[in-house]
């Protein structure tokens, strides 16, 4: 299990800013790690994020953090022309925010940004694959386009 592999301690001390509690404890650990890492139900084997102690589907309590394949689809995008000061972000060129859609589950979205990609070429439909990103000294997921098959 991820967590036995990265202390408490470290989670706690490289996420100063994350409210951390049992149920996001893994994905902090799994980020940690370069791994992307989703609570899912054990008994219906739902996938959902936000983390939560209960599936939102069938009630069990079950629900461990698994690895997903990094596969999704654009599903959401915006342009950011301004925002708050953040390390490697520049307002300069707008910046992407996307919300992916993972090939696991559908509606299983996460928000991140796009690298490696032209802006023109980002748009909803897109296929990406996850990469990693460093922000703030911490592994940070985006997604780039996938390689053509
Ligand atoms: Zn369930």
């Amino acid at each position: 299990m991820t967590q036995d592999q990265v202390s408490e301690a470290e989670i706690l001390r490289r996420f100063p800013d994350v409210r951390l509690d049992p149920d996001n404890m893994p994905h902090y650990a799994g980020l940690l790690q370069r791994r992307l890492l989703i609570n899912r139900c054990t008994r219906c084997r739902t996938w959902h994020t936000p983390p939560r102690s209960i599936c939102h589907r069938c009630w069990s309590h079950e629900i461990v953090a698994e690895e997903v394949s990094g596969e999704g689809v654009v599903a959401l995008v915006t342009f950011l022309h301004q925002g708050p000061p953040a390390s490697d972000v520049s307002y300069t060129t707008p910046y992407p925010v996307v919300t992916v859609e993972l090939a696991e589950q559908r509606a299983l979205r996460v928000t991140s940004t796009v690298v490696d990609c032209p802006r023109s070429m980002i748009g909803i439909g897109l296929a990406v694959t996850l990469t990693w990103i460093e922000r703030s000294g911490r592994p940070r997921p985006a997604f780039r386009p996938s390689s053509p098959r």
